[in-house]
């Protein structure tokens, strides 16, 4: 058992975090984790209609009597979202924790706070911890050059942001980016973390609502095959390599890209049929370099207890070592 400020803060068993994936962080997930003894996210986005949304809380309560929170990101997006009434979906139905991403939260902090809710603010950078600690978050996670998605413009390693990010704040630290086992785990508390979040290790899950096609690609790809595209928007996302990626990296070589050039191929709604479909050279799928430890597709149950196993025994051997020498 490996308890920490994180587990404490979230009332859970294991210091492990699924983060929001647009489209894929809904209840069928965020209840398996839960229910493993983690706490997991889902993505408030992935429904477009706030009531969507509503019912998708319900279900997930359905599913777990363990808590559960709610990403919510703040990135430019092709359809701006109604932020405020996702809130009030939130408060109405009582969820206790938000992770906000993307941007400064403070917007949205006293509709969020007033409620009782806790934030827990995903950044990718020192400065930005320091400012959600400054605008009242209860916590951060930070997100290392690794992690999949939109890993900022700094380009700085878990490996880095971890311990900076521990020197400068005092808040409960989540580590992200480059994590998906027990080695990880057990470095990233070693770094100052007080828990960790995964995101592609989760896809590849037996619960995970994707394609088998999806999960199948995550274990046959490896560290290498992620690509950086959007660098040229300032608003870089990291992805699986696949043709579609090739021809938006080849429309931003000519310069002075607009969203609207490539639109067609990064679209949401295009990655979300290759989500349902498992054509896999059909859109972009936000993938992080843990590719390359991404060997099968466990249930969440299975992966998080050999995490847990992993992480212990480690602790155990390097101790016994220290304690022996
Ligand atoms: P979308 O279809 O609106 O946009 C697709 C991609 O283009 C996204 O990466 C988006 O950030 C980017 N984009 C859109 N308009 C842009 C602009 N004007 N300038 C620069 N980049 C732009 O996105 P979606 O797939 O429907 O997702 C909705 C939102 O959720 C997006 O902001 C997306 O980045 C974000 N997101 C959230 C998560 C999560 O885990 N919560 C994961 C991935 C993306």
């Amino acid at each position: 058992m490996i308890k920490t400020r994180i587990t404490e803060f979230f009332g859970i068993e294991r210091p492990i975090v699924q983060g929001g994936l647009m489209w894929i962080a809904r209840s069928e997930l965020a209840s398996a984790v839960g229910n493993a003894g983690g706490i997991g996210f889902m993505t408030a986005l992935t429904f477009p209609d706030p009531e969507d949304f509503r019912a998708e809380i319900k279900k997930c309560r359905e599913l777990t009597d363990k808590p559960f929170g709610v990403n919510l990101t703040f990135l430019p997006t092709m359809r701006p979202p109604d932020y405020p009434a996702y809130i009030q979906v939130c408060v109405d139905e009582g969820v206790q924790f938000i992770e906000t991403a993307g941007r400064n939260p403070e917007p949205y902090m006293e509709q969020i706070k007033s409620a009782g809710i806790k934030v827990v603010h995903k950044c990718t950078s020192v400065r930005h911890a320091v400012k959600a600690e400054k605008v009242g978050c209860d916590a951060v996670s930070i997100d290392g050059f690794e992690a999949a998605g939109h890993p900022g413009e700094d380009d700085v390693t878990t490996m880095i942001l971890v311990p900076l990010t521990r020197d400068a704040i005092s808040l409960p630290i989540i580590a992200s980016g480059g994590l998906g086992d027990g080695r990880g785990l057990v470095g990233a508390l070693g770094l100052g973390a007080d828990g960790i979040n995964m995101g592609t290790r989760f896809v590849a899950t037996r619960e995970a609502p994707v394609h088998p096609n999806v999960k199948q690609a995550l274990v046959d790809h490896n560290e290498r095959d992620t690509r950086l595209i959007m660098r040229t928007l300032r608003n870089t996302e990291r992805v699986m390599h696949n043709p579609v990626v090739d021809e938006v990296l080849a429309i931003e070589s000519r310069g002075n890209t607009q969203i609207a050039d490539i639109a067609p191929f990064v679209s949401g709604l295009v990655g979300k049929e290759m989500l349902e479909q498992g054509q896999m050279d059909k859109g972009i799928l936000a993938a992080g370099q843990t590719m390359g430890f991404v060997r099968d597709i466990p249930t969440c149950r299975e992966l998080l207890d050999r995490i847990m196993t992993d992480a212990e025994q480690i602790i155990r051997e390097k101790f016994t070592q220290v304690v022996s020498s």
